[in-house]
């Protein structure tokens, strides 16, 4: 059993990690607002090496968009039978890495607070900024994230 476990809204997709997620971020991209129906999507990144995923899944890419976090390419992974999107996978910038998304998890004790905030050109003004370092795009190259 992995030490981290969650599911889709109807429990048909279960996926688990061991690794604590090395970086998480809350997105406001406009990728993530129209796939989260929220203002912002909070992903937590972990290792395809570490990630093990059951049920039946569907994909969908989304195309190189600089102004979102699908970047220079990624797809998002959703249950068949609910829709719930569960976490993100096939990124052109970050090979090897699955952002789960936070809200899939199954215990809210094991969400981890939001280490940065990213696309926030996008951000709704009525949504306050977190105390964590804040990018207008993506986490630039250089940044010790
Ligand atoms: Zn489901
Ligand atoms: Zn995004």
């Amino acid at each position: 059993m992995s030490k981290y476990q969650g599911h889709c809204a109807c429990g048909a997709v279960t996926y688990g990690f061991d690794d604590a997620p090395s970086f998480v971020a809350n997105c406001h991209c406009t990728d993530c607002k129209r796939a989260s129906g929220g203002e912002m999507a909070t992903f937590a990144l972990v290792s395809e090496s570490d990630f093990t995923v059951k049920g039946e899944t569907r994909s969908f890419p989304y195309p190189k968009n600089t102004e979102t976090c699908a970047g220079n390419g990624l797809d998002r992974v959703f249950c068949v039978t609910c829709g719930s999107r569960v976490y993100t996978n096939n990124l052109a910038d970050f090979p090897g890495g699955v952002f789960v998304q936070e809200g899939s998890l199954d215990g809210l004790d094991q969400w981890l607070p939001p280490q940065v905030e990213i696309f926030t050109w996008s951000r709704r003004p009525w949504m306050p900024a977190l105390p964590v370092p804040q990018y207008d795009h993506g986490v630039p190259a250089t940044a010790d994230a």
